[in-house]
């Protein structure tokens, strides 16, 4: 049965102002499996006034830190019991084997509303000491307060994850928001919020508005009453909405993608560098931020590793996820079928060499083949551009400094891996890297504890950890005199 979709607006489901919808495409078999409203302004407008009516003496202002605490715990819990339904509701939706959301991107994203939950009542203000004013004694002193009404605005690779790193920190901080889904992804984010309805969270705090980029994206960060916009996705996109959202000096955090190095060193631990590498270019078919699409190796081990991870690839099963032993479904969309399909035939163009893997044509279905090319240099596209699939480029280097300066070599500045048994040299390359984290022998170590983002290109701000949550309240300084 086809799933029709609303937004979920002030704690009720809500139709698009003018009726509209879009389809949900299933990427397995190319057809319509559901459809959600299709967002207007006035949709935003109504969202953004529910959302800005629960702060400034609103039923949600008025909670403590403690209380919303204890809403966050209890949206934990319920998060936990509907895991399942997330994973699948994820997994359909850009055809992923639900196995991989269940046991990333649910728990997860249920640590991260644990955490914050803690942090809550954490959002300190200071005592500060100052000069006095005119010469009689003053008290300042500082206060956290909510920055207001938030936008969010995810992409579909990892839905609910993304989508918790961003709910989870600004409810702890005491703001409220509009979420906007990606086109592919709305119906994890629609269940989110009517689990924060069952969680207690008063009617208004937790809304959804789901549609096109353009009219509910754009709406969102032009309206005057949001505060804030946390944006993870393109940077192409992330251009656009810094702009937009700079006329009214709204406050921009930005998660964007990367073209993330692999440092394989010849003293690693062979057989799990292959592992490890693998796993960070093939995960959710290589549609991950920081997959480690740019995998450097030094040159005594270059030939054995590039065979052994060119047999990795040619060994997954790619197909329908639901099939017994597939390994790996579809890319999420027509359009990163067809660009990942561009970058692989670049490579050849360009006179990579193909290992494993190339240029896809399934008959229904967005099936790519796993793919690795060696003998690459770090100026071709598919070492330099994000693709966004499952295609990996080998760089072969000599020394340490070598690796470091390839590394460094990219606009990009996400997240790195050091594959090294010698911990000197794994301190001092990782210290060397200019990216926002680096896993050494561990690729994406993603923790609820951990702040995560990027630098150059990869984008702008932290989200996750204490500082995730501050980054979501201002601190007023009050001075009082004290004649
Ligand atoms: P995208 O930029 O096309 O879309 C992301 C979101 O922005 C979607 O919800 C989309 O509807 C919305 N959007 C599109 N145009 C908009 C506009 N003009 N105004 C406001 N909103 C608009 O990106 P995508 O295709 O969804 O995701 C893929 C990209 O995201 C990749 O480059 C990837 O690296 C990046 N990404 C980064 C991270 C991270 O944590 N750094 C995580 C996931 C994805």
């Amino acid at each position: 049965m086809i799933q029709h979709l609303k937004h979920f607006i002030e704690g009720a489901f809500v139709e698009a102002s003018d009726g509209g919808r879009m389809s949900l495409i299933s990427p397995v078999n190319e057809e319509e499996f559901a459809t959600a409203a299709r967002g207007t302004s006035e949709d935003v407008a109504r969202a953004v006034a529910a959302a800005e009516a629960q702060l400034d003496g609103g039923e949600w202002s008025k909670l403590s830190g403690s209380q919303r605490g204890g809403l966050l715990n209890r949206l934990a819990a319920l998060v936990e019991r509907d895991a399942e339904l997330l994973a699948e509701m994820d997994a359909k939706c850009i055809g992923r084997l639900p196995m991989e959301p269940r046991m990333m991107d649910v728990p997860n994203a249920i640590g991260t509303f644990r955490a914050a939950a803690g942090w809550a009542n954490q959002l300190e203000g200071r005592t500060i000491p100052t000069d006095g004013y005119m010469g009689t004694r003053t008290l300042s002193y500082t206060k956290r307060e909510p920055v207001g009404v938030v936008a969010a605005i995810v992409p579909w690779n990892a839905p609910l994850m993304i989508t918790a790193w961003k709910l989870a920190a600004l409810l702890a901080a005491g703001c409220t928001v509009v979420i906007k889904p990606a086109e592919e992804t709305p119906l994890s984010a629609v269940h989110l919020a009517t689990l924060c309805q069952e969680a207690g969270f008063p009617d208004g705090v937790v809304n959804v508005v789901t549609g096109l980029g353009q009219v509910v994206g754009r709406a969102l960060c032009e309206h005057p009453s949001v505060s804030k916009v946390t944006f993870t996705g393109s940077p192409e996109t992330a251009r656009e909405i810094q702009r937009i959202a700079g006329a009214s000096f709204k406050r921009v955090a930005l998660e964007l993608g990367g073209k993330s190095p692999q440092i394989v060193f010849d003293d690693a631990n062979f057989e799990h560098a292959v592992r490890g590498c693998a796993l960070g270019l093939f995960v959710n078919q290589g549609q991950v931020c920081a997959a480690g699409s740019r995998i450097l190796v030094q040159r005594g081990v270059a030939k054995r590793f590039s065979a052994a991870l060119a047999q990795a690839a040619a060994s997954v099963k790619v197909g329908d996820p639901s099939a017994p032993g597939v390994q790996m479904g579809p890319v999420a969309k027509k359009a990163q079928f067809e660009r990942v399909n561009r970058y692989i035939q670049s490579g050849i163009d360009q006179g990579a060499e193909l290992l494993a893997g190339g240029v896809s044509n399934p008959e229904k279905g967005w099936f790519v083949n796993p793919t690795i090319f060696s003998g690459a240099s770090n100026d071709m596209a598919i070492a330099r551009e994000e693709i966004f699939g499952p295609v990996g480029t080998i760089i072969e280097f000599d020394s340490e400094e070598d690796a470091i300066a390839l590394a460094n070599d990219s606009e990009y500045g996400l997240a790195a891996t050091v594959w090294t048994e010698n911990l000197s040299r794994a301190h001092k390359v990782a210290a060397a890297l200019k990216v926002g984290a680096v896993g050494v022998n561990c690729w994406s170590p993603l923790d609820p504890n951990l702040p995560w983002g990027g630098i150059k290109m990869s984008g702008i701000g932290r989200e996750g950890g204490f500082a995730g949550a501050l980054a979501y309240t201002e601190e007023k300084v009050v001075t009082v005199l004290l004649p």
